[in-house]
């Protein structure tokens, strides 16, 4: 991507967020951008940041406790986003390192990150991750335990900012956001973590808070 700068991207994405959310009658400012770093270098996030961007996300503890401390000594303000499955040995390290963490999906993690947090005294909101499709491959609770999920959650003082889903590949995604929209409103949570670089214009027209956008920001991944 050397014909186009961090900055012409990033705007160019801010100018489509605005451009979904005025057509959902939206404030653009309720959505949060984070831009997803995974398997990308310091060297190539250091743009992004100079450009302004300080909402970032990874999908794994080790890769982000590699790349994250360096930048953020050089960084004000930035927010750290963990966006892939967990698994609970990893629990105190997620909490130490990142400020927000989408993929709470079972009991046995709700309990090893309300632990950990009282450890830390470091309370990182928390999305539930919402196996939206019903993919096997797939992380995230079934729609069908998410009350029972939740209700541990609460019990556990669990800082619970909303819902997380990733819809199935090459179908049409507003069906799936929608029907996470409609499971955070029945279950009285207000963020909705969704919306990728394919589909986060969509997911902001339903409702996305925060939208995941990796390759649209970064080019391609390796
Ligand atoms: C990689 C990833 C993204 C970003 O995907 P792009 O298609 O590159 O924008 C978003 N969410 C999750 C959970 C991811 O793993």
């Amino acid at each position: 991507m050397s014909f186009d700068t961090a900055d012409s991207r990033l705007s160019a994405i801010h100018q489509r967020i605005a451009r979904a959310a005025k057509i959902a009658a939206r404030d653009s400012g309720d959505i949060t951008l984070i831009a997803i770093s995974k398997t990308h270098e310091a060297d190539a996030i250091r743009p992004l940041i100079a450009a302004g961007q300080r909402a970032f996300g990874e999908n794994r503890v080790q890769e982000a406790a590699a790349k994250w401390p360096a930048l953020r000594e050089e960084t004000v303000g930035v927010e750290l986003h963990l966006v892939g499955q967990l698994q609970s040995n990893k629990a105190e390290d997620a909490v130490a390192l990142f400020d927000a963490i989408h993929s709470v999906d079972r009991p046995s993690l709700v309990a090893a990150l309300a632990r950990a947090m009282d450890k830390a005294d470091r309370r990182p909101p928390c999305f539930i991750q919402v196996n939206i499709g019903n993919e096997p491959q797939k992380g995230g609770c079934a729609a069908a335990d998410l009350p029972a999920l939740l209700a541990e959650a609460r019990a556990a003082a669990l800082p619970l900012a909303g819902l997380m889903a990733v819809p199935p590949l090459r179908v049409e995604a507003a069906p799936y956001f929608a029907l996470l929209a409609k499971l955070a409103r029945d279950n009285g949570l207000a963020g909705l973590s969704m919306g990728m670089s394919d589909d986060f214009e969509t997911a902001v027209t339903i409702g996305a808070t925060h939208v995941r956008v990796g390759t649209a920001l970064f080019g391609a991944r390796a």
